[in-house]
C-alpha cells in the first residue's frame, strides 16, 4: 500500500526528529504525539533496494513509505551530506537523473515507493 500524497507526507517527515539507538534502528518522534517514538528499522540491500520496518500502524498495515521511514532515510542521507526525495512512480524518479534507491514493499517488491539522492 503506498501513500495517497508522497509529497505531502515528505514535507510532513522533514519536521520529525529522528535520533539513532542502535546501527540500522532509529528512534523517531510521532505526529500524533510528540512524546512517543516510533522505532524505524532499516536495511540497505546492494542492489538499491531498502527494507523498512516501522512501529505506527500504517506501516503495521502495510503501509510503506510512512513519515517516520522518510524521516529516518532522510536523517541518514543528511549525515552522508546527501538528501532524499521521494516518489510514486519509478518513471518520475527517473526523470531527476540521481541516484537511485526503491523502498520496497512488504511481502512482494511490488508497491514500494522510489527514492532518489542527491548532495545536500
Ligand atoms: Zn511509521
Amino acid at each position: 500500500m503506498k501513500p495517497k500524497n508522497i509529497k505531502r507526507l515528505q514535507l510532513q517527515s522533514k519536521k520529525l526528529h529522528a535520533r539513532r539507538v542502535d546501527k540500522g534502528t532509529l528512534a523517531v518522534e510521532s505526529v500524533s504525539n510528540p512524546f512517543a517514538s516510533h522505532i524505524v528499522t532499516i536495511q540497505f540491500e546492494a542492489d538499491g533496494k531498502v527494507r523498512a520496518r516501522c512501529t505506527c500502524p500504517w506501516a503495521i498495515n502495510r503501509g510503506v513509505a510512512c513519515t517516520h521511514i522518510m524521516a529516518a532515510l532522510e536523517y541518514l542521507a543528511v549525515r552522508k551530506g546527501r538528501t532524499l526525495s521521494f516518489w510514486a512512480t519509478e518513471a518520475e524518479a527517473r526523470r531527476q537523473r540521481r541516484r537511485l534507491f526503491y523502498l520496497t514493499g512488504h511481502e512482494d517488491d511490488a508497491e514500494g515507493v522510489w527514492i532518489t539522492s542527491r548532495a545536500a
